[in-house]
């Protein structure tokens, strides 16, 4: 039970709904996997996976072997794709639960070789999603140095290549160069499997960025020349929100943007309220002063519930359908609105932090733009001792 009035609330609809326009938006184009590592980005995995595969997905995209044992009790017939492969010790696990990891690295295929030969599980068993690096650096392989990777795919080993994927870096940017030059990456890599006489069935590249943005026709294409199938990986858009692109936003994401409901509304209640005359000091080291005589009101949440201390003085909160500026500095479990403007506010009223309240509205993207980051760490800094409560 958590009493402490400060709470995260998911609207699975929302999600689910957000699920099946992507899927339209992708037409019969590419196969939509729903993205829900590191807890559904926040949202809470066993809230958003299900709710996912309800409205359609097939494959779930999460981070670790770990959370990929989460997802699988959650959803038994989703494949489950697990990006950052297997780690030593991890390969058993991971077949005993059908999960496909993602592999770049010799020491990845021979956890997963060695792992399947001791289950005693036969030629070609074990499906393997090879992770291409078409430029960005982390992980992955080069076109140039598949030849010893693919050589592990041979008839007799229980490894089959079932899945090429890359990620590209910068769809966000709106001229679309970057992706053009990774895209011909993965396509001299897609040579090099053909040529080594695999047929991987998938070929999976873009998130939410591509899908939005109609960037996913250049995939879809490069599919259908090899004889594969799209797969695209929106994780964001699935919880509702749009990455900015630079340096102006395209047309059709501008349009897609709309189609899109929030997911998470994170809301507190007044646990407080007091007035203070002017010249008092409100919190650490006083950095804001009263400049009049103010009524501040306390909330029941921090930085360790990740409301991120820069936003201390530079942001507001929505009571009353009212916006309330945070002053002073955020604590590690308090922060406080003020309410001198706004009238009434009592202890017990709603607070919310990020979500709607009335005619307003304050998104991730308002945090992310105050404090100097992005809606995806807005989202996944959103601390595991705030309750997420199906709405
Ligand atoms: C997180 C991630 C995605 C989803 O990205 P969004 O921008 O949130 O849609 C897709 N692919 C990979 C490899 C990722 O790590």
């Amino acid at each position: 039970m958590n009493l402490r009035p400060c709470r995260v609330e998911i609207s699975t609809r929302a999600l689910a709904d957000n699920y099946r326009f992507l899927s339209n938006l992708a037409g019969s184009a590419a196969e939509v996997l729903a993205m829900v590592k590191a807890d559904a980005y926040g949202h809470s995995l066993a809230l958003c996976a299900p709710a996912a595969v309800r409205a359609g997905a097939r494959w779930l995209g999460v981070t670790s072997v770990e959370e990929a044992l989460q997802a699988r009790s959650l959803c038994p017939d989703a494949r489950v794709l697990v990006m950052t492969g297997c780690f030593p010790g991890e390969g058993a696990a991971a077949l005993r639960h059908n999960l496909t990891p993602v592999a770049w690295d010799q020491w990845q295929l021979d956890e997963l070789e060695g792992a399947a030969r001791s289950a005693g599980l036969g030629a070609g068993s074990v499906a393997v999603h090879l992770e291409i690096d078409s430029g960005m650096s982390r992980q992955g392989v080069a076109p140039e140095d598949l030849g010893p990777i693919l050589a592990r795919f041979g008839a007799e080993t229980p490894l089959r290549l079932e899945g090429v994927l890359t990620h590209l870096y910068a769809a966000d940017e709106s001229d679309g160069l970057t992706d053009h030059a990774q895209l011909a990456r993965l396509d001299e890599a897609l040579a090099r499997i053909a040529a080594a006489g695999l047929k991987p069935n998938w070929l999976s590249a873009g998130a939410s960025a591509t899908l939005l943005s109609g960037g996913l026709a250049q995939v879809a294409d490069i599919a259908a020349k090899r004889g594969m199938k799209a797969m695209i990986r929106p994780g964001l858009a699935l919880y509702g929100v749009a990455p900015q692109f630079v340096p102006d936003e395209p047309a059709a994401v501008t349009e897609a943007r709309k189609g899109l409901k929030p997911v998470l509304s994170w809301k507190a209640q007044v646990a407080s309220v007091r007035s203070v005359p002017v010249g008092a000091a409100v919190g650490y080291n006083g950095t804001f002063v009263a400049t009049e005589p103010m009524r501040l009101a306390l909330l029941p949440v921090g930085y360790a519930d990740g409301l991120d201390r820069r936003l201390g003085n530079r942001s507001s909160l929505l009571v009353r359908g009212q916006r309330a500026p945070l002053v002073g500095r955020v604590s590690m479990d308090l922060a406080v609105i003020d309410v001198t403007e706004i009238d009434g506010v009592e202890p017990g009223d709603e607070v919310v932090i990020l979500g709607a309240q009335g005619a307003e509205t304050i998104t991730a993207d308002e945090h992310a733009g105050a404090t100097g980051t992005i809606p995806w760490e807005v989202f996944t800094r959103i601390g595991a001792r705030v309750p997420r409560l199906p709405l």
